[in-house]
């Protein structure tokens, strides 16, 4: 027998955009344990802002587990959060989102990396030099000495806790970073990058340095890149079938339905979605091979395909939740006919 650590965490009731909590349990096993050996466990939700009336307990309910890169005999253990009566509490997006395990999701998590209330290696006063030579830069100057370091050790973390990180770069504005996480089906992938951003949140703390990822911390008023999360998607029909005639259809339907869309992907997108910084408006949906500047990029391989594979769309971002936005794609894509 050994004693673990599990790391229990879930999405706490803050809006419009949660925080990950955690709290550790020891527990013995005899061996390492799997998903279905951990228990329900309870926390006190009048701190979290989940208690609803006089009763605040809520019960944490396991769903995913990964081994703890960081703790020996450590096992971060995702949970859903329940009322004790078994039904899902209200701020439980993942129990009553749409799921597919033939639906594959890449989602590129944007953010910034914060230090003393701006972005790490911005001056104290003013700016620094303008965005331009930051994005996949390399030197000091434009990466400054930590940042790499932090992304390199994330990058580890989620390979050794079995999280399908799949690549990093420094993206446009000084202090801005992304990953990647791919995942198939709606709630894998999903459940993957909420770790993922609490591997990275959790290790920054030893370097006083907080992860943004507000999708315009600098505001509007300056020319500094916002923050996204581009999701990429592609369903079974559209890898092995797809088809120009298809593809038109399932395009029509996601202008059809750009107002729920925009509405679950994310919080003040738009200061975001502007037209500039390679965006579209937050009131438009276009479509275009290669272009950076439309709601849905295609891919040239699609097109090269015959229409098959997989879109990127560019709306998310970097505060939007991944289980809502992979539901709401779902959602849009099964009120197109596949015959
Ligand atoms: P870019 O920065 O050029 O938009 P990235 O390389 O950052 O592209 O991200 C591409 C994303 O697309 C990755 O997360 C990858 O996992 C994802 N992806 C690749 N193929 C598929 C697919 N068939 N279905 C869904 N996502 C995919
Ligand atoms: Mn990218
Ligand atoms: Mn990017
Ligand atoms: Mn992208």
């Amino acid at each position: 027998m050994a004693k673990y650590k599990l790391e229990y965490i879930w999405l706490d009731g803050y809006t419009p955009v949660p925080n990950i909590r955690g709290k550790t349990l020891v527990k013995e096993f005899s061996s390492f344990p799997k998903l279905e050996d951990l228990p329900l466990w309870g926390f006190d939700g009048s701190s979290t802002r989940q208690a609803e009336g006089h009763s605040s307990d809520c019960v944490l309910k396991p769903v995913s587990s990964y081994p703890d890169p960081t703790v020996k005999n450590g096992v971060i253990v995702l949970n859903e959060v329940m009322h004790p009566d078994g039904t899902p509490h209200s701020t439980n997006a993942r129990a009553t989102i749409i799921d597919d395990p033939g639906t594959w999701f890449g989602f590129e998590q944007e953010y910034f990396l914060y230090s003393e209330g701006r972005p790490l290696g911005f001056p104290a006063a003013g700016f620094p030099p303008p965005q331009g030579p930051y994005y996949t830069g390399v030197g000091y100057q434009f990466v400054g000495d930590i940042a790499r370091e932090i992304v390199n050790t994330h990058l580890d973390y989620c390979l050794e806790a079995g999280i399908n990180h799949e690549g990093i770069n420094a993206e446009v504005a000084k202090g801005q970073w992304e990953f990647q996480i791919f995942g198939k089906g709606s709630k894998t992938a999903a459940d993957q990058m909420w770790v993922a951003r609490y591997l990275l949140v959790r290790l920054c703390e030893k370097y006083k340095v907080d992860v943004n990822f507000h999708c315009k911390p600098l505001g509007m008023d300056v020319d500094w890149n916002g923050s996204g999360m581009h999701s990429n998607f592609s369903t079974e029909y559209m890898r092995s079938v797809g088809g120009k005639e298809y593809f038109e259809k399932l395009m029509a339907a996601f202008d059809k339905y750009k107002n729920e869309h925009i509405a679950v992907y994310g919080p003040d997108n738009h200061m975001r979605l502007t037209g500039l910084h390679e965006t579209q408006s937050i009131d438009k949906f276009n479509y275009g091979v290669a272009n950076r500047g439309a709601s849905i990029r295609v891919p040239h391989s699609f097109v090269k395909n015959g229409y098959k594979g997989y879109l990127e769309d560019r709306r998310p971002n970097s505060q939007g939740d991944p289980y809502k936005i992979a539901s709401r794609i779902l959602q849009t894509i099964q009120t197109v006919p596949t015959k």
